[in-house]
């Protein structure tokens, strides 16, 4: 990108040099044309020989006598010229008589600039060279993406909120009357490759809207204005095709958080997002446009884009769980000769933590080995064949790769939050348990769901406090105290939070007691260490309490552990199936 950027400020002053020559040659050339004196042409007109004289912006202007001879002379540029050629009886021109050879210099910077156009534009969409393009965006919108639900595997709940989006497109007057406020900007989130783009075409196709597809880093280019222009357009596009999806990927090019000074190099991405932000609230409520944008996380982006009115539908697109993944093979296996042999659900489970696209990507890759060996079908040992080459192909740091140990010990301590929870409150619904990692926790995450209540008990923060422990606990019992890991690091803080809480608002202990510590601290009264020491004595106690607990229930820790060591991804009833017995 910024390789293109240097070029492009080249051809201007490229175009500057030969513009800058070829209109010398004219110019010189015109000292040889039959130029007289302004006061001898006065005296011309004086005389009443001067029949016409040609106006024009022009150095020199064009006059021809009563003998149909033709002279120059200079332009006086005055503004009572022509009222004083009138007043003696001479014919005056505008505009009409411009020197042909006049034009030529004009015409190749012309010819110049269309061609240079034409090549950036057909060097396709993606292209980033977008200089000539100055307020418009390649924006055609597509009018059948052929992607269909049917492609797209597992996400169910995804699934289930585009569904629903695609009726308010389908049908905005429903809404209308009900007088919903429906969201005119979703945002999806997650690793790349899970199926973001996929699920935005599946909109606009299943809706029958023309899709819009752009990518967020367009909108960031060195001229200021030109990103907000394009902003413009792009809407003034989808506005005139009436109902319609915009996709914006990777949207944090755009929606960054703004540091809170002005660091005068981010003026022009502030006046896109401006742009951006105008052009969503403009746009009437039920007009069947929404607004779709991917971004890997969330936490990047500015709060004014995630303001209700903006993107104020936020859906997380995970990686696939082991069924999913078997789901993703499927689909992708469905056109290809898979030979009977084909397991996809052993596939699926050595493809932990992959994407959707490396799933596709490994499909693909055995489906080129079997054409390569002339095969009638793609076997088992070409998907053999073809994991090691993805997995050889991938960085280190990607995540398809945990280890099993690391498996293992997400496993236990997500078993143990859940199983901690189950203990202590079981009114709480625990959602979901996996140990997938998402951007809600490192390794894995348990989904616990407390009913609404509008107060909570001292005991019911107890208890929160031990469900927060729960994973750490389950750590240190199976692994061992040197073998504890930092996937705690949410839990601790959330613990931390609540026992701070209870001691400095809530006047929840004895030792502290019926006192507001803020305002303590604020007069200078009160000595932290006491808080500190309340607080620490208090979580331990209740860790102790928690390791007693998951002992005495070691072998439903186990069976816990290892049902997300098999599925990865457990709800509610399977977990209650499991510690049942
Ligand atoms: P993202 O936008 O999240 O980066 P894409 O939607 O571009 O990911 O997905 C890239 C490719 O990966 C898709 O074209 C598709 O082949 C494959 N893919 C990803 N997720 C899925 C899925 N859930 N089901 C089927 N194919 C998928
Ligand atoms: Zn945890």
């Amino acid at each position: 990108m910024k390789k293109y950027n240097k070029l492009f400020l080249l051809i201007p002053i490229v175009l500057l040099i030969i513009f800058a020559f070829v209109s010398n040659i004219y110019t010189t050339s015109n000292q040889d044309k039959n130029t007289i004196q302004y006061n001898s042409f006065l005296e011309m007109v004086n005389k009443g020989t001067v029949s016409d004289v040609y106006l024009s912006d022009n150095e020199l202007i064009k006059i021809k006598l009563n003998d149909n001879k033709v002279l120059y002379t200079s332009n006086p540029r005055s503004l009572t010229f022509k009222e004083n050629l009138l007043m003696k009886g001479v014919s005056v021109h505008e505009g009409g008589a411009v020197n042909p050879a006049e034009l030529i210099p004009l015409s190749i910077l012309f010819v110049f600039i269309i061609s240079m156009a034409v090549y950036y534009a057909s060097k396709g969409s993606k292209s980033r060279a977008g200089a000539f393009k100055l307020s418009s965006i390649d924006a055609a919108p597509e009018k059948d993406t052929g992607i269909t639900f049917e492609n797209i595997a597992g996400n169910e709940e995804v699934k289930d909120s585009i569904k629903e989006l695609v009726d308010f497109i389908k049908n905005p007057e429903k809404y209308l009357k009900y007088n919903v406020r429906m969201p005119r900007g979703v945002i999806l989130y997650g690793p790349p490759g899970t199926g973001k783009t996929l699920m935005a075409k599946a909109l606009a196709n299943e809706a029958g809207v023309p899709f819009f597809a752009v990518n967020g880093s367009d909108f960031v280019q060195i001229y200021v204005g030109v990103g907000a222009g394009r902003i413009r357009d792009l809407f003034k596009k989808a506005r005139e095709k009436g109902k319609a999806v915009i996709f914006i990927d990777e949207i944090d090019a755009i929606g960054k958080k703004r540091s809170g000074r002005g660091d005068g190099g981010s003026d022009e991405r502030d006046q896109t997002l401006n742009a951006l932000l105008a052009e969503m609230s403009g746009f009437k409520e039920n007009q069947g446009i929404v607004v779709m944008a991917a971004t890997n996380r969330l936490d990047v982006l500015d709060d004014a884009l995630l303001r209700p009115g903006r993107f104020d539908r936020h859906i997380e697109v995970g990686l696939p769980d082991i069924k999913a993944r078997q789901q993703i093979l499927n689909v992708h296996g469905r056109k290809k000769p898979l030979s009977s042999d084909v397991d996809l659900q052993k596939i699926a489970q050595i493809t932990v933590y992959f994407s959707g696209a490396k799933l596709e990507n490994l499909m693909n890759e055995a489906a080129l080995l079997a054409a390569r060996d002339d095969c009638e079908y793609i076997t088992m040992e070409h998907l053999d064949k073809a994991y090691g080459i993805v997995v050889a192909g991938a960085e280190k740091k990607d995540r398809s790769y945990v280890g099993q140990l690391d498996r293992s010990i997400t496993a236990y301590h997500e078993a143990g939050h859940a199983l901690i929870s189950r203990l202590v409150s079981p009114e709480n619904i625990v959602r979901k348990i996996t140990i997938i990692p998402s951007t809600k926790g490192a390794g894995g995450y348990t989904l616990n769901i407390p009913p609404d209540r509008m107060y909570n008990t001292r005991k019911q923060l107890l208890n929160r406090i031990k469900v927060g422990l729960g994973g750490r606990a389950a750590e240190e019992i199976i692994f061992g105290k040197e073998n504890i890991t930092t996937g705690a690091y949410g839990d601790i803080q959330n613990v931390t939070e609540t026992i701070i809480s209870m001691i400095k608002y809530y006047g929840m202990f004895e030792n502290s007691g019926l006192l507001n510590y803020d305002l303590l601290i604020n007069e200078g009264i009160s000595n932290p260490t006491d808080i500190i020491k309340l607080a620490n004595d208090t979580v331990t106690s209740l860790y102790d309490e928690v390791k007693v607990l998951l002992l005495s229930s070691a072998n439903k820790l186990d069976k816990l552990a290892s049902a997300l060591l098999e599925h990865e991804t457990i709800d509610d009833e399977e977990l209650d199936r499991i510690i049942a017995v």
